[in-house]
């Protein structure tokens, strides 16, 4: 039934010598019979039983199980052969102690799906003395006993061979004889080999004896003739898995094995699993999105927006930027100087007129604001908003406006007082304004209009939130730069009487006497025109007398007039004048020889120059234009940079979703007090972020590390465990459902903590940045993705490494498990 032919066995122990446990074994054992293996200690027989048993291999000949070589069968061939048709007796027991005797030996059969095994277990121990035993646990038992158990082990399949390595080497002498007795009688229907010194009862019981020295075959003595009959061979089924609940109980057993280590790991999965959800949670944070978010949450339906250049002021270009992206806007229009209150006017020294209290307003400084401009109701319609009106009546003509509520509240509070008696105003001789008193009130602007105040506005001016923070200024402040502090004037007074044309200006070097040139916006009073629209107009001539008949930007072109007197004014001496003798010879040869003179390009606004380039002008050309003509380029730049009267615009949010806010927030600056504190928590935030992200990728690599060290320890903990399992027959993939069992128990405890512990960190995170105090909304939050991440990476983690390590210790011999080699 097994032949072994020229069988060596070779170890290589990785730094030692080589060494030739077997050489040349020639051996054909039949299907039945005693079989004694006999030699001194290292001769061996261990190494043969094992390769024999299927547990180990041989490095040189070839093994063959009923006439079919062992070389290339597959590894279900080697399970099927260990499961059903061997049945061993380890020298050292190889019992899984933890186990009762009962489950030690039903396991055997439970791989081979025997349901009635009850039967079989009770018959194996009874026939090993161990019936009453039954229950006990294998590390109660006595090495006798454990002997006996496995004997029982390896009979209750009924396995065709058994093979037995020293099993009665820690039995007296009774014992022994029974367990040889028992063999024996096993030996009549069955392949029995053992291994023994004891060469009386290998004598007495024994049909052949083979006897090693150094691992060679010295004697092979046959002291029966019954070795030669052939029983009839059971045809043998395909071995079976393990019983659910056996593989539940294996895989428990070996987690309590280390549980210490266990729950150090999965603590450090939670961490792991946890950081990872956090990192996901405040990687999203975003500044841009949270002031959007606040903003569409908030009550705001014109924003005021800052421009954070050096003189805060919007240019043209910005007003069309804003046109262009599709914001709805209104510029709040400066008026010169000072605005309102204090050249409140005041009839001196009247029994109930009213005055200011200056320095009781800079005391309290939440009351100190000034109105900022003007807006014109018309425009508000315009972008879709509209208030209510708290007193009064709204301007209908050009001498009439509104001021808001907190305007109101200014003057009500501190900012003014109604003359009792006497003529100096102060706090005994005055009584506080009332609002009715406010409706009709002069106002002066530009210092000489009068207007009158007929309304009182309700801007939604959140007073909660602003009484709250009076004393907080600072974070007000933004906000009172908009709406609710602007006074509501008709279009027709914004546009008349507040609104002129700024100007830009080109001016002459210091020598010349002709003036400045004046650029003015608006093209009917142009003092320079620029070529295009120049163009446009069509009726002009021009002349371009050298280059290439294209106006760059430092080239002009000038009347001949006006080129006479740059003559003059650069000559000093000679005095030109159009009926001069060949002023025309004149002229061109100056021009083709590049006549030029340097000049600052200025703006003019408010009476207020400000100077936007210097730059040398050329002169190719004469035109017949009454105005000097630049280039289409300097033109632009009278738009990219001339200021506009506003130093605030109010964009209607209205209908603007988050995208076109988070631009707009981006491009100038949003100022209300919510961004302000937005912009307060968004350093920490920002920290936070960052190191939630940096933690979250140490701890996920930490964590990978210590899972993979958890996995290795613990299968090297059971590769004794495993090797037993294997050497009864389990196959790869139980074993694999054994340990998978830790695996999915360490899985899903992490998961389940990890996922409940991520919310409350969150929170925690989130109420540390005062953001949900301050402003009602979320810096961190976590999402459903995160929670599906949280389980996809914790399954990953754990299975990868734990298939990782079992792939590579199944890849071991059975023996070598089971020796720890
Ligand atoms: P026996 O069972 O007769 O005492 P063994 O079969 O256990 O002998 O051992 C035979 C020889 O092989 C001995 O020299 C032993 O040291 C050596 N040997 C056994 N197992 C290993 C191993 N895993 N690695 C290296 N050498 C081994
Ligand atoms: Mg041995």
């Amino acid at each position: 039934m097994i032949e072994l032919r020229n069988v060596s066995k070779t170890y290589k122990p990785s730094k030692r010598v080589a060494v030739n446990a077997l050489s040349n074994i020639n051996l054909l054992f039949k299907e039945k019979g005693f079989v004694v293996l006999t030699g001194e200690s290292g001769s061996g027989k261990t190494t043969l039983l094992n390769i024999l048993a299927g547990l180990d291999v041989y490095t040189q000949g070839d093994m063959l199980i009923d006439g079919i070589s062992t070389k290339r069968i597959k590894e279900k061939t080697w399970d099927e052969y260990r499961n059903k048709r061997v049945g061993i007796v380890f020298q050292n027991y190889s019992l899984l102690e933890e186990f009762s005797v009962k489950k030690n030996v039903s396991l055997a059969l439970e791989l081979q799906r025997i349901s009635d095994k009850k039967d079989w277990v009770e018959w194996a121990l009874d026939k090993v003395n161990m019936y009453d035993c039954m229950d006990k646990r294998v590390n109660k038992l006595s090495g006798g006993q454990k002997q006996r158990v496995a004997i029982a082990r390896a009979i209750v399949k009924d396995p065709q061979i058994i093979l037995a390595d020293e099993p009665t080497g820690n039995l007296d002498t009774t014992n022994s004889e029974e367990i040889f007795e028992l063999l024996k009688d096993l030996s009549k229907e069955h392949l029995v080999v053992v291994i023994t010194h004891n060469v009386e009862l290998a004598n007495k019981y024994a049909d052949r004896i083979i006897r090693l020295v150094d691992g060679e075959v010295v004697e092979d003595t046959k002291l029966t003739n019954e070795l030669l009959e052939e029983p009839t061979k059971e045809k043998s089924l395909p071995p079976k898995g393990l019983k659910v609940s056996s593989i539940l109980g294996l895989g428990l057993s070996s987690m309590a094995k280390q549980w210490f280590r266990l729950l150090a790991t999965i603590m450090m999965l939670i961490v792991m699993l946890t950081s990872i959800g956090i990192a996901l949670g405040v990687s999203r944070y975003s500044k841009n999105s949270l002031i959007a978010e606040a903003i569409i949450q908030g009550n705001n339906s014109l924003l005021p927006i800052n421009k954070y250049t050096e003189d805060n002021v919007f240019s043209k270009e910005d007003e069309k930027w804003l046109k262009a992206n599709g914001y709805k806007c209104i510029p709040i229009i400066k008026n010169d100087n000072y605005l309102v209150f204090n050249r409140y006017g005041v009839a001196t020294g009247v029994n109930g007129s009213i005055g200011l209290f200056n320095e009781e307003i800079s005391l309290k400084k939440y009351y100190s604001m000034q109105p900022n401009g003007f807006v014109a109701i018309e425009d508000i319609k315009e972008c879709g908003c509209e208030y209510d009106l708290v007193k009064g009546a709204w301007p209908s003509n050009s001498f009439e406006v509104c001021i808001t509520k907190y305007s109101a509240s200014v003057l009500m509070a501190d900012g003014a007082g109604v003359r009792l008696s006497g003529s100096t105003l102060d706090l005994e001789d005055s009584r506080a304004i009332t609002m009715d008193e406010i409706i009709g009130a002069p106002v002066r602007v530009n210092d000489n209009t009068l207007v009158t105040i007929t309304g009182i506005v309700d801007t939604k001016l959140d007073d909660k939130y602003f009484d709250a923070k009076k004393e907080n200024y600072e974070e007000l402040f933004e906000e009172l730069k908009g709406i609710h502090n602007v006074i509501f004037a008709t279009k027709a007074f914004v546009d008349n009487v507040l609104t002129f044309n700024p100007i830009l200006r080109i001016a002459y070097p210091a020598f010349a006497m002709v003036g400045d040139l004046y650029m003015f916006r608006a093209q009917g009073n142009a003092l320079v025109y620029p070529i295009d629209k120049l163009q446009k107009m069509g009726n002009y001539t021009y002349d371009f007398m050298n280059g290439d008949k294209i106006l760059d930007e430092n080239e002009i072109l000038v009347s001949k007039g006006f080129f006479i007197s740059l003559l003059n004014e650069r000559a000093g001496r000679i005095d030109y004048s159009s009926k001069t003798e060949n002023i025309d010879n004149i002229i061109r040869s100056e021009i083709e020889s590049g006549f030029s003179f340097s000049s600052t390009v200025k703006s003019s606004l408010n009476n207020e120059t400000q100077d936007i380039k210097s730059i040398t002008l050329k002169v190719v050309g004469i035109t017949d234009a009454q105005r000097p003509v630049v280039s289409a380029s300097l033109n632009d730049l009278v738009d990219t940079t001339i200021a506009t009267r506003s130093t605030t615009y109010l964009v209607a949010v209205n209908n603007l979703d988050v995208d076109s806010l988070i631009k707009l927030n981006e491009t100038f600056g949003i100022a209300t007090s919510q961004i302000y504190d937005i912009n307060s928590v968004s350093n920490r935030a920002n920290q936070v972020k960052v190191l939630g992200v940096l933690l979250g990728i140490l701890f996920g690599v930490l964590s990978i590390i210590t899972m993979y060290d958890f996995m290795q320890s613990t299968i090297k903990g059971n590769y004794r465990h495993i090797g037993i399992l294997r050497a009864l027959g389990t196959n790869k993939k139980d074993i694999y459902l054994i340990y998978s069992v830790e695996v999915i128990v360490l899985a899903m405890v992490s998961i389940v903590l990890a996922m409940l512990a991520l919310n409350p960190i969150m929170q925690y995170l989130d109420s540390s940045s005062y953001a949900q105090e301050k402003l009602g909304v979320s810096l961190f939050e976590t999402r459903a993705i995160d929670y599906v991440l949280i389980v996809i990476v914790g399954t990953i983690v754990t299975f990868a490494s734990a298939i990782v390590v079992m792939h590579l210790s199944l890849k071991r011999t059975i023996i070598d498990l089971i020796y720890k080699k």
